[in-house]
């Protein structure tokens, strides 16, 4: 099998030069761009994804969409993170508010 004359559009079958990103035929993307699913890539989107939570939604929705099992683990987990620091962060609120009001009575009382 030769290769290098191209590859076949998955949309309309047209032939594409297999250095095409696009189809010229109907312009359907040919080439997916692998993401990152390095360990330290991995670490900033987590990162990304807890402290500055819905900043993270962007990461966790374009690895999710992946075809790739780590990839869309990666976006999975993303997404969980994202979802446990908005509860924290709410938790940590409703916490401090009734702490507030808490002291307030025991002032008032
Ligand atoms: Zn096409």
């Amino acid at each position: 099998m030769d290769n290098t004359h191209g590859t076949i559009c998955p949309s309309c079958h047209a032939a594409a030069s297999a250095l095409a990103n696009f189809c010229s035929q109907c312009g359907k993307k040919l080439k997916e761009r692998q993401l990152s699913t390095s360990v330290a890539k991995q670490i900033i989107i987590y990162l990304v994804s807890f402290f500055l939570a819905p900043l993270g939604l962007g990461y966790a929705f374009k690895y999710i969409k992946q075809r790739d099992p780590k990839t869309r683990m990666i976006g999975i987990v993303s997404l969980a993170l994202t979802v446990i620091a908005i509860v924290l962060m709410i938790w940590l609120t409703k916490t401090f508010t009734n702490s507030l009001y808490g002291s307030f009575n025991t002032v008032g009382f």
